[in-house]
């Protein structure tokens, strides 16, 4: 016999699991994670074989099953405070047993206040493993069947609201083939209007972002990378002596996106799991390590902001981050120690990361930082062409130039933009800061691409451009100019 939802539920004294639960399983991130997806596709195979013993009459009511009970599942506000939602999570389950009760012409119904319970509880994988043992499987297969639409349906609706339209860019398919499990693949920024030389399309700050470590001890916010004029107003950490702000301000936000986890302490009070990121940055000149810790302390402030202002249903930056490309990086055993080292200094303040961050996850990570971070410039030097010189780190951001390179930043909207050797914009950071504006170099027609060039492109030869575009990015340049000379050659 099957138990009820409810008594499994208490037995199991889940109920109410606040703080990292909603920062890191509610809502959507974790379906859209990839070990989640796995687990979620073994459990959609299994449903889809049980249905296949039925009629494929069976088959077409389920679906149009699940999109209304959807719709209906949809339509009323979900609660937003943690007492509303405990509340509310009571009452669908109830709701959705009343219905199983009353038979099989109920079990839509049934599904409609189970998938609700669902929405607000905050480890849906877990609440899902327990209505495979309570729930009747015909109304189980509604719910996955509703579960894998909601998320197809937001996947999609993406970029309707993204980039916000006052930043005059749309992102779009470059064409029709979209990778599924890449879904910023082939999107391209489209100009929403017409521009000229020297217009500023938009202004963006980025998630996260990082001091060059060739500026190691010179005076740089470590928050906002903006130059400390005058040393002695500059801010720093009272346990540490590796990072320094600009400002009470910077110094605020930066503990409590970052360094409240991954300050390296001092001669006595050491934290040496933290000295090993520094090291890492200062010593190895690797950036994604610490970027990626910082993007975590990010991300947990972030969605904690939003719990507070019950705005969960808005994009997680987990979830724009996965739009995003990314390369294909193999694992080392620096990654594995690295990945370690994260788990160990964010999830001593946000129990069960460990669970979230897996290798998989890690690699991911990385391949999207060193395909997006886009370099941070001096102000000074906006509108001189960057010189090269020895790299400021081991690995590589999207950049003019290397020289003049203080930081790296991932831009959400920004790493959509694409390389062009014949670039029609150009990042710059006219506050001093990692605020970055898109600058008009050539004019735009509205409807028109926006590149910009992710090398240093100047009067090189092509092939000494492509060479260089395949090694750090490994795509073949297909811009006019490339194009044009190749065309040339023949
Ligand atoms: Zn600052
Ligand atoms: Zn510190
Ligand atoms: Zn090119």
């Amino acid at each position: 016999m099957k138990n009820s939802t409810a008594i499994t539920l208490a037995a199991l004294g889940t109920l109410g699991v606040a703080g990292l639960g909603y920062a890191l399983y509610f809502d959507y991130k974790r379906r859209n994670d990839p070990t989640f997806r796995k687990k979620l596709h073994r459990e959609k195979k299994k449903a889809m074989k049980q249905q296949e013993e039925k009629e494929k009459l069976v088959q077409s009511q389920l679906v149009v099953s699940v999109e209304r009970a959807l719709d209906k599942a949809l339509v009323e506000p979900f609660p937003t405070s943690r007492e509303d939602k405990e509340r509310m999570f009571m009452e669908h389950v109830a709701q959705g047993e009343a219905a199983v009760a009353g038979g099989e012409a109920h079990y839509e119904d049934a599904a409609v206040a189970f998938y609700r319970a669902l929405k607000i509880y905050p480890d849906p994988l877990e609440l899902i493993m327990i209505y495979q043992k309570t729930v009747p499987k015909d109304v189980l297969n509604i719910i996955m069947g509703m579960l894998s639409q909601d998320v197809k349906r937001r996947q999609e609706n993406y970029y309707n609201t993204f980039p916000p339209e006052d930043m005059h860019v749309k992102i779009q398919d470059l064409s029709g083939n979209v990778d599924k499990d890449q879904p910023g693949k082939r999107k391209v920024v489209v100009a929403q209007q017409d521009f000229a030389v020297g217009d500023i399309i938009y202004s963006e700050s980025p998630e996260v972002s990082i001091l060059m470590p060739s500026v190691k001890g010179e005076p740089y916010c470590d928050f906002c990378l903006h130059a400390i004029a005058d040393p002695t107003t500059q801010q720093t950490c009272d346990n540490c002596d590796v990072v320094r702000y600009c400002s009470t301000d910077c110094k605020d936000k930066a503990y409590e996106e970052n360094h409240r986890y991954l300050c390296p302490g001092n001669v006595s009070d050491p934290n040496p799991v933290a000295q090993q990121l520094y090291d890492t940055w200062a010593d190895r000149r690797e950036l994604a390590p610490l970027l990626i810790a910082k993007f975590f302390g990010h991300m947990i402030a972030v969605e904690k902001q939003k719990q507070l202002a019950g705005t969960e249903g808005d994009y997680t930056v987990w979830e724009r981050l996965e739009h995003l490309e990314f390369l294909s990086v193999d694992g080392s055993s620096d990654d594995k120690g690295n990945q370690k080292a994260i788990c160990e200094l964010v999830g001593r303040k946000v129990s069960g990361l460990e669970d979230f961050m897996t290798e998989e996850r890690y690699l991911s990570l990385k391949g999207k930082m060193l395909y997006n971070a886009i370099g941070v410039r001096a102000p000074t030097n906006d509108d001189a062409a960057p010189s090269m010189g020895a790299s400021p780190a081991s690995e590589y951001v999207r950049a003019a130039g290397t020289s003049d390179l203080v930081g790296a930043g991932i831009y959400l909207v920004s790493s959509y933009i694409k390389h062009s050797c014949e670039p029609n914009v150009v990042p710059t950071f006219p506050e001093g800061t990692n605020r970055l504006s898109i600058k008009v170099t050539h004019p735009i027609k509205k409807g028109e691409e926006i590149t910009m060039a992710y090398v240093n492109v100047g009067d090189r030869p092509t092939e000494a451009r492509q060479q260089e575009l395949y090694q750090k990015y490994r795509f073949t340049c297909t811009c006019p100019r490339c194009t044009e000379a190749l065309m040339g050659q023949d």
